[in-house]
């Protein structure tokens, strides 16, 4: 049962990503898993050309780096060839209805009409290359947050129209929840989770951050002005992320954590070191992997094999059936 799972080099991946994401994915993935660095999907708003390459490079070293098996992991546009086909016979299926009723393409068009130049199609038919990404592989597990379960909705409607109209070729993927991991929150606004794409890096701990600007950056975190650690996230949310981000790094549990102090100042030097020995091995590893070219595009190309190596005859099923190709 492949399950498939994404991260979109939008920016530099921070600890939330790692704690939420590449860490359980490296610890808790079955043999079978796929990860992807979605960088076709990085290109759906204004972006920087050499950067959405830098960056793709970087995650993926970053993946293998923090110990998922190189031959489960691969980058998006190396599968180019076998997805636009698919994304086109996918996008014959979609109604016009379907790809509109997607909430993501409503919130994110409405904010980018008003800071960005004008909204991509990309961005509204990025939801079917999703499901291309996913019936391509024969996935049939997608772990995805609320925000992208919709878009799973779509592609198993997908799936199921093209297996009834025309033949049976896709498997029929469902969203699956992953069990709630802690939601890192942006350091200097904790009403908002820590993201790749913030305009301001300020709360954002990146995880190819050397470590004094680790330090610097969570000595800066906010807090409040109650004076008590105590791990209560409504009432004192920026207390109480520093808190799960100690425990998620160490392993114990929030609340004995939050028992052990009495400032913030002295959290905040527990919480720096934490994320620092946490992030460390990672980055380093990231860093060789990143220096030595030769392996990493190594790495890549068998990535890219082994996943069009998957798709390939799902594709031409499908080519075949739709009377293509
Ligand atoms: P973007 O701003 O481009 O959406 P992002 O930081 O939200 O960037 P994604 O590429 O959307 O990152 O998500 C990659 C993975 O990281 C997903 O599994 C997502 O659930 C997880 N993730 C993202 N942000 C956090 C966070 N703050 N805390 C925990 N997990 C997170
Ligand atoms: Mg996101």
């Amino acid at each position: 049962m492949p399950r498939l799972s994404a991260i979109t080099p939008s920016g530099p991946a921070h600890l939330g990503n790692y704690l939420g994401a590449v860490r359980r994915w490296a610890r808790e993935g079955a043999p079978g898993d796929l990860y992807f660095v979605s960088d076709l999907h990085g290109m759906t708003g204004a972006y920087h050309p050499q950067r959405l390459r830098h960056r793709t490079r970087e995650l993926l070293a970053l993946l293998v780096a923090s110990g998922i098996d190189p031959d489960r992991v691969f980058v998006q546009s190396d599968l180019l060839p076998q997805l636009g086909p698919l994304t086109w016979v996918l996008e014959c299926t979609c109604s016009f209805g379907e790809a509109a009723r997607m909430t993501q393409f409503k919130e994110k068009s409405a904010t980018r009409e008003l800071v960005e130049t004008p909204v991509r199609v990309g961005l509204f038919t990025y939801p079917v290359l999703m499901a291309a990404d996913i019936l391509l592989q024969g996935a049939d597990e997608v772990p995805v947050g609320e925000d992208q379960a919709q878009h799973v909705e779509l592609a198993r409607a997908l799936a199921r129209r093209f297996n009834s109209t025309f033949g049976d070729a896709l498997v029929v993927p469902r969203a699956v929840t992953p069990p709630a991991a802690a939601r890192v929150r942006d350091l200097s606004d904790p009403a908002r989770k820590m993201d790749k794409s913030a305009v301001d890096a300020a709360g954002v701990l990146f995880v190819m951050d050397e470590p004094d600007l680790l330090r610097r950056k969570v000595r800066r975190a906010v807090t409040d002005g109650l004076g008590r650690v105590e791990y209560r996230p409504a009432e004192q949310p920026g207390v109480a992320n520093l808190l799960e981000v100690l425990a998620a790094c160490t392993g114990r549990d929030v609340r004995e954590i939050a028992e052990g102090f009495s400032s913030y100042g002295r959290l905040k030097e527990a919480v720096a070191e934490a994320v620092v020995e946490e992030l460390r091995p990672v980055r380093e590893r990231t860093r060789e992997l990143l220096d030595d070219q030769p392996e990493l595009d190594r790495v890549r190309r068998r990535g890219a094999e082994l996943a069009s190596e998957r798709g390939a005859h799902r594709l031409s099923t499908v080519l075949r059936l739709a009377g293509v190709g």
